[in-house]
């Protein structure tokens, strides 16, 4: 199993980074070992001072997809999740600054929040591109997505995906953040919801 996380897939998030939009989807990943326990706090590790949350849209994969056209891309999944994509904002900066690969910032133990069960997307109205969630933190709303704003659909992004690394059944996609990312603290509590339905909760340590 693998987890592909796409970077700046909405206008509004790259913007809060300062970045352009991208030409085509930004791809990285995380090990199997990033996946935070549903019964485990997440932990921030020692070795960072900013480590942010990032909600996101996850889909399980379930076929092997290699050079899927985008039309066909739709037959690779029925289910959806959501995740936080936990990231060490300065670390990634510091490694970004130096022309170095990110992955010390975004694949730690941890890292990888997972709703505590698959949805059929058929439960949720059928359309991938339309799906609303948000993440609250200590009872307070930090961010507020819908996947019609993304600027690769999902389609897009397993057909794109799929010209460099074959797909695999169990494998995730993270399919990007909107904006409102920020840093997490020791005695916070975030709760993600998609579509109104809440998919995790996870204290901070
Ligand atoms: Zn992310």
């Amino acid at each position: 199993m693998k987890i592909i996380c796409i970077g700046r897939n909405y206008a509004d998030h790259a913007a809060e980074l300062g970045h352009e939009r991208p030409a085509e989807p930004l791809f990285f990943m995380k090990p199997k070992s990033a996946v935070l326990h549903p019964d485990h706090p997440f932990v921030i590790p020692e070795w960072t001072d900013e480590c942010h949350y990032e909600v996101e849209l996850v889909v399980r994969i379930e076929r092997v997809a290699c050079w899927v056209a985008p039309e066909f891309a739709h037959r690779c999944y029925h289910e959806v999740g959501l995740g936080i994509d936990f990231t060490a904002r300065d670390v990634q900066r510091r490694l970004k600054a130096a022309g170095h690969p990110w992955e010390k910032a975004k694949s730690f133990d941890g890292s990888a929040v997972l709703s505590w069960a698959w949805t059929p997307l058929k439960d949720l109205g059928g359309n991938i591109q339309n799906l609303a969630f948000e993440l609250e933190r200590n009872g307070e709303v930090v961010q507020s997505g819908n996947t019609r704003d993304m600027l690769f659909t999902v389609d897009q992004l397993i057909a794109h995906v799929s010209q460099y690394c074959t797909l695999k059944t169990g494998d995730l996609i993270y399919t990007g953040t909107p904006a409102g990312v920020g840093p997490v603290a020791p005695g916070d509590q975030l709760t993600g919801r998609l579509c109104g339905r809440d998919q995790f909760t996870v204290n901070v340590m």
